[in-house]
């Protein structure tokens, strides 16, 4: 059997191994310079004056923002249904209510017209929904200039899940910025990893502070220990963020080489007609390409997307559909949905193909060998 390309693999830097033993020889396992260095590159790096604290996840991070934007039992959160379910489940965890946008054409994000839509919708019912997350899904930015726009229309928090998008610029300002908050992950499969680990990018110092006292089980100022709220365990370990300050060294070239995928794709499909490579729409948009998307219309190109993902699989090679969308998940099937099906359009066509940083020339070959075997 031939080894496995894998669709996003870690790839390390090697310098990782010497901030983890530095920690563990000034015996900084929980709290330690790692943390710091690691936030403070963070900060630099997005710019916009952001703060941010280092988490255990990127769900985490999505919890908080929800908390600080005041969710709580029974509001409803509008969220975009074409994405992870990390992006949608910490609603559910405030025992909030979420209340699903479609994608729009351009970057497969959350729609404008149908966010605003849901919006008036549920005024007119008597609620004004609480909280918006839109997700820069594949590391392509969303429109994320009208959705701003709405969300300051309208006064409603808006959390920008940028877990695939660290890197990814809109109008030259970094994802994950546009927000009240922002979230980034540091998952194994991420552009870069803390082996599991999340941020939340906060808009100055008291909202940062914020999110580490609630996040560190919620302390109040006092010798002894006292509680005036429900807290949650969701830092990340100055061991764990060792790895983060080996990955910062290398953030720029994962960039570029998963840019240098997307590439490698849009020169196979080129002359096929019926496949589409996912690309930006014009300047203003600037993708890491976190993951490489291909739609496949199989009445013109004579071949389905599944024929290319079973065509790949013979050759160890994988790839995957692209996210089944939030609204048809069957443990958010009942909850609302604001849109005329392009998600599902999305879902049915596309496919994510292999896009990691470390796949090499070999691989390369191997991979081109296997899709022009079908094309
Ligand atoms: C990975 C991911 C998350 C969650 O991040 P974790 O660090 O794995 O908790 C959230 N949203 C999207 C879109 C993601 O891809």
């Amino acid at each position: 059997m031939k080894t496995k390309i894998s669709l996003s693999n870690s790839h390390l830097s090697g310098q990782e191994i010497n901030y983890i033993n530095d920690a563990l020889s000034n015996n900084e396992l929980s709290f330690g310079k790692n943390l710091d260095v690691f936030q403070n590159f963070l900060e630099n790096y997005l710019g916009e004056n952001k703060k941010v604290a280092a988490l255990s996840a990127g769900t985490a991070a999505i919890h908080l923002a929800l908390i600080m934007s005041g969710v709580e039992r029974d509001d409803e959160v509008l969220c975009q249904s074409f994405t992870f379910s990390a992006s949608a489940n910490p609603i559910t965890y405030q025992g909030a209510i979420p209340v699903f946008i479609d994608s729009e054409k351009d970057t497969w994000n959350m729609c404008p017209y149908y966010l605003e839509k849901a919006i008036q919708d549920r005024i007119a019912k008597g609620k004004k929904p609480k909280a918006i997350i839109v997700v820069h899904l594949y590391g392509m930015p969303a429109k994320i200039d009208e959705i701003q726009a709405i969300a300051k229309k309208y006064s409603i928090s808006l959390i920008e899940d940028a877990a695939e998008a660290l890197g990814s610029t809109y109008k030259g300002k970094q994802c994950g910025t546009f927000g009240d908050y922002g979230i980034l992950s540091f998952n194994g499969n991420k552009i870069i990893t803390t082996s599991g680990g999340g941020a939340l990018v906060c808009k100055n110092e008291e909202d940062k502070n914020r999110a580490i006292f609630l996040a560190t089980q919620a302390r109040d100022n006092a010798p002894h220990y006292q509680h005036s709220e429900i807290g949650y365990n969701y830092r990340m370990s100055n061991i764990v963020a060792g790895i983060g300050c080996g990955q910062i060294e290398v953030l720029d070239k994962h960039i570029s080489l998963r840019q240098e995928m997307h590439h490698f794709y849009t020169e196979i499909f080129k002359k096929v007609p019926g496949v589409i490579v996912f690309n930006e729409l014009n300047d203003s948009y600037a993708s890491n390409h976190w993951l490489s998307c291909i739609l496949v219309d199989e009445n013109i190109a004579g071949f389905s997307r599944e024929d290319i993902r079973l065509q790949l699989a013979a050759e160890n090679i994988e790839s995957r559909p692209l996210w089944k969308p939030m609204h048809l998940q069957p443990v958010f099937a009942s909850y609302d949905f604001h849109g005329n099906g392009y998600s599902e359009k999305l879902f049915k066509k596309g496919l994510c193909l292999p896009s990691g940083s470390s796949i090499t020339v070999r691989d390369k070959e191997r991979i081109k060998i296997a899709l022009n075997n079908i094309i």
